[in-house]
């Protein structure tokens, strides 16, 4: 502890009106300036600005000021601001208390005088707090040049090039045979109609020939340890039961596959059926055949035949069956998480009939049916006919609290009349109707390209669908045409559900895996929404594409290339600040009994021997977060947390009471 005098400043800030217009913003000053050891306590209309960040530095310098409160916003907003600014004064960024007296006083109350109390206990709480801080030393670690990227769809691809063409080694590890994720399934995209093959092929044979990149498809990331500069990653490589290096993409094998055209293909959504050996689609990445251990005969059943077909088949002898999953260890300075979503299963609302009727399709087998690369090479047919009357049902499974999502997909509203404009484009005397909410066409081009598909004839009902029926052969949908306020029932032979996006099934294993939270919608949560939006509480991990969030391709390539840039960053420097409010035991009082290595997340804690027989926990502090959970979980409070003593914590606390 320092034994020299302590001497704070307090600057209360008004944030324009949004505090002084609730806390009698004078009186919490001259309150304030009667407590010990305040030297000025002042107010200003804007702290964080140029001349309120002056002010300070000024007092600093002027009345030699060693520590700072500043009540303003949250510090999640603002501390790392002003923490620089005492730095510039020469002080250490430590010695400064941020006091909450927006968020938690003048957005949340009305009664001034009860607001204005509130203040003056906030900041008292903080003067008694900052008076008992201690400056801490900044600890800088090494960041490895190389990045791990996971997930390769249009956002992986997009962070994975960005990052390459700086100079950085970056591993891209995708889950499935090929790169290429939801956009590969795409037809065309809203709403410039390019196709979206076109656009997104050169990017994934880029990502091939990429001297920087390596592909690790048919992979998955099973372990994650250490911190920013330098994470260590394990990645599980799956067999794909034929040599990469032999096999040329020439098919034989799916073609002499006993199986061939008996399994149901993931890639068209169901609409297709592929062999055992099968490459996902036509201009995958990388194009090499792989074997579907769970539907291949000689795998599941030790034998096919008298000796395996595609093995026969094979020139190249490129078939094996003896490989194994292979464990791959990488070192990363960063990581992206470019995981993307999943489709709503629109059989959670049974009122659609999905998954009873044939003729009601989901967004994405809308998608490949249209596709020239789908089951039909683009013919849009249903039971071997041509639809003449197509509905279309918004919002399926988005803003829709009886199925727990309440956020909007983003995309349903364009890629509804995308599909729409696609259908009159190929059939242009078939009857189309649109049931939507509301229509949100918020994108550079958006609205106008709703306008286009309105002049082209497309029928939009603002309504919601109660049931959809079987007719015939045909369907009825029933609705309430809301704006009307009358009900209207529409034969159809077809209906495309605009599904929504939801968080990917595994979400919370991958968010366990790096430690990584997810927002209430169930995405992975950012930084922060407005200011951090690719960042992870755990710094070197960041964020690209839906994996936070539901986006179109142009959001999607816009954060892609933001996460990039945000790793890049950090490894172009070369070296970066940790944490510096962790735990640290103390060895005398702790009995090595172990409580801290199991609670703590991040395995920080490690017992070491440091006599015969006596344990001690040691932490390292390179890979703490400062959490706190061993400190509360020790039996013996041996463990105490930098910055977060209890004398410090327990000096605010009775400032308030
Ligand atoms: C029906 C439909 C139509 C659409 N039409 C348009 C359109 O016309 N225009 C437009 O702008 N947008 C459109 N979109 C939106 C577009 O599809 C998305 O913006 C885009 O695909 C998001 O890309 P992504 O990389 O974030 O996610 P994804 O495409 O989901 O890619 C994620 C990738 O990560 C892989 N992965 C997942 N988990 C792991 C893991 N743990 N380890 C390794 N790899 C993993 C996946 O296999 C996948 O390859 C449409 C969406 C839908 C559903
Ligand atoms: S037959 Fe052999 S070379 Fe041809 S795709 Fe199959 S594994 Fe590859
Ligand atoms: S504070 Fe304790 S539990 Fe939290 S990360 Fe550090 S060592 Fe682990």
């Amino acid at each position: 502890m320092e034994t020299v005098e302590i001497r704070i400043g307090v600057y209360i800030c008004h944030c324009g009106i949004n505090i002084a217009s609730t806390v009698d913003v004078d009186r919490v000053r001259d309150s304030i300036s009667q407590l010990h050891n305040v030297i000025v306590s002042r107010d200003f209309k804007y702290m964080c600005s140029d001349p309120g960040q002056e002010l300070v530095i000024r007092d600093i310098k002027e009345k030699g000021l060693n520590r700072v409160v500043v009540a303003s916003c949250s510090p999640r907003m603002h501390e790392p601001t002003f923490r620089m600014t005492i730095q510039q004064a020469g002080l250490n960024p430590y010695c400064l208390e941020m006091a909450n007296i927006r968020e938690q006083c003048s957005w949340v109350h009305e009664d001034r005088e009860y607001a204005t109390e509130k203040a003056v206990k906030l900041v008292s709480a903080a003067v008694a707090r900052v008076s008992l801080l201690e400056p801490l030393e900044e600890k800088e670690v090494e960041v490895r040049p190389q990045a791990l990227v996971m997930g390769g769809g249009i956002a992986g691809i997009q962070a994975s090039l960005d990052i390459a063409d700086a100079g950085f080694k970056v591993y891209l590890v995708e889950r499935e045979p090929s790169i290429g994720g939801h956009m590969a399934q795409l037809d065309k995209t809203f709403p410039t109609l390019d196709c979206s093959a076109c656009i997104l092929t050169p990017k994934m044979v880029e990502v091939e020939r990429h001297p920087n990149i390596e592909l690790l498809s048919y992979s998955e990331v099973i372990e994650v340890s250490g911190y920013i500069g330098n994470f260590h990653v394990k990645v599980r490589r799956k067999p794909r039961y034929i040599a990469m290096d032999k096999c040329t993409g020439c098919g034989m094998c799916a073609e002499a596959c006993r199986m061939k055209g008996r399994i149901i293909s993931e890639f068209d959504v169901g609409m297709g059926k592929r062999s055992v050996p099968y490459i996902p689609f036509p201009y995958a990445v990388p194009s090499k055949y792989t074997i579907d251990p769970e539907n291949c005969l000689f795998i599941t059943k030790g034998k096919c035949g008298k000796s395996p077909a595609c093995k026969d088949a094979c020139s190249s002898d490129a078939i094996d069956f003896e490989q194994k999953e292979e464990i791959v260890e990488l070192n990363v300075g960063t990581i992206v998480v470019a995981t993307g979503f999943d489709l709503f299963d629109a059989r959670e609302k049974p009122e659609y009939g999905y998954g009873l009727y044939d003729n009601v399709l989901s967004g994405l087998e809308f998608e490949r049916l249209v596709s020239s690369s789908g089951p039909t090479q683009g013919k849009i047919v249903i039971g071997g006919k041509e639809p003449k009357n197509v509905v279309f049902v918004q919002c399926v499974g988005s803003r829709d609290k009886s199925v727990g999502n309440e956020y909007c997909s983003r995309v349903c509203c364009m890629y509804t009349a995308k599909q729409a404009h696609l259908i009159h484009e190929k059939l242009p005397d078939a009857k189309l109707t649109v049931f939507y909410m509301d229509i949100r066409a918020f994108g550079k081009g958006y609205e106008e390209f709703y306008d286009r598909v309105r002049e082209e004839g497309v029928r939009y009902i603002r309504g919601n669908v109660s049931e959809i029926i079987k007719k015939g052969d045909r369907l009825l949908v029933m609705a309430e045409d809301t704006l009307l306020g009358e009900p209207v029932d529409i034969e159809a032979d077809l209906v495309v559900l605009a599904t929504g996006i939801v968080p990917r099934r595994d979400v919370k294993e991958v968010g366990n895996l790096l430690k990584i939270s997810q927002s209430p919608d169930g995405f992975f949560l950012e930084g922060h929404p407005k200011m951090r939006p690719v960042d992870t509480a755990t710094d070197g991990i960041y964020l690209a594409g839906c994996a936070q969030g539901p986006k179109d391709i142009p959001d999607t390539v816009a954060q892609a290339k933001g996460a990039a840039s945000s790793a890049m960053t950090k490894m172009a420097k070369g070296r970066v600040k940790v944490e510096v409010t962790t735990a640290s035991v103390d060895e005398f009082v702790c009995r090595g009994c172990g409580r801290c290595v199991e609670v703590c997340e991040y395995s920080a804690p490690n017992l070491e021997e440091v006599e015969p027989g006596i344990l001690v926990s040691r932490i390292n502090d390179s890979i703490c977060k400062g959490c706190g959970a061993c400190s509360v979980a020790c039996p013996s409070g041996a463990i105490s947390m930098k910055h977060f003593k209890n004398e410090q914590i327990l000096s605010q606390i009775a400032a308030v009471i």
